[in-house]
């Protein structure tokens, strides 16, 4: 098990060196098959469980999980198989959707800010900080010279989370455009998935190539030591399930999260 997360996380993490999305297969599921993944995965979870009473427990620390993705690349149901064991009283969820009056009045990272996990909990970004320098560069909704900035300034953001007690991890969920017309067109055929679907999703299918390029600056210029990516393929939905529950068990595990000691205690205690 150990060895699988190795090579895993060595195999889908992001190294920022001539980083290419096209070196990276939407279809690929390592090897494994779904049948022997449910056993994995059950466990993980199981794990990840426990791992999360020990973080809320131990009160000093966090973990902030981003999940970034094209539409209909899984991004709810991965928060909805993943996230699905853990306690909801110490989870934060959070969906970034295009920003309030409000918050464009503030400084870019504000509304990320009030989202932030407090000590002890989870918080999990669906979209994040990130589209501020992805759906605002395709569309040129701010100036180049404006969001071009933006990724020192991630870094930067990111390092001071990172150094003060928040341990980041961060997902980009990959699938193809054929797989994302597949996904629509199921979306739009079926009626309960009607409120998935929107015309405006198809304008920015036709950005693809501008979406990726984006993606491939953002992850290269922000994958650090303290704030990993990882590139999780997600074509097949229960391997995109499982890279990700196994990555965050062992950044948990990682983490080592402890009980706090127990303030002192008589010798012998009857409570009546
Ligand atoms: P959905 O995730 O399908 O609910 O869609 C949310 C929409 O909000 C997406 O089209 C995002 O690109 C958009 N969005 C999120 N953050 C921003 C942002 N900072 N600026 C502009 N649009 C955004
Ligand atoms: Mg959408």
């Amino acid at each position: 098990m150990i060895q699988r997360y190795m090579d895993l996380e060595d195999r889908l993490r992001v190294r920022p060196k001539g980083f290419r999305l096209a070196d990276h297969d939407p279809e690929d599921t390592m090897g494994m098959d779904k049948e022997s993944s449910e056993k994995q995965r059950a466990k993980d979870l199981e794990r990840l469980d426990a791992l999360q009473e020990r973080l809320y427990a131990e009160g000093t620390r966090s973990l902030l999980v981003v999940l970034q993705a094209m539409d209909a690349a899984g991004k709810d149901g991965t928060i909805e198989h993943v996230m699905s064991g853990l306690n909801p009283q110490g989870v934060r969820v959070t969906s970034f959707k295009q920003p309030t009056r409000t918050e464009l009045a503030h400084d870019w990272l504000w509304r990320c800010q009030l989202a932030l996990p407090a000590r002890g909990e989870i918080g999990i970004f669906n979209r994040s900080h990130y589209e501020d320098v992805l759906v605002v560069r395709v569309h040129d909704l701010v100036p180049k010279n404006v969001w071009s900035r933006r990724y020192d300034q991630i870094v930067e953001f990111e390092e001071h989370l990172t150094e003060n007690g928040t341990t980041i991890v961060k997902f980009f969920l990959y699938i193809d455009k054929d797989e994302q017309r597949e996904r629509f067109q199921a979306r739009y055929d079926d009626p309960t998935k009607h409120w998935k679907f929107a015309l405006g999703d198809l304008e920015e299918r036709k950005r693809w190539d501008d979406y990726i390029a984006a993606y491939e600056d953002a992850l290269s210029k922000t994958s650090t030591d303290a704030a990993p990516w990882y590139v999780i393929p997600a074509n097949h939905k229960w391997f995109r399930d499982l890279a990700v529950a196994s990555i965050l068990e062992a950044t948990l595990d990682d983490l080592d999260p402890q009980y706090p000691p127990a303030e002192e205690l008589p010798e012998q205690l009857v409570i009546d």
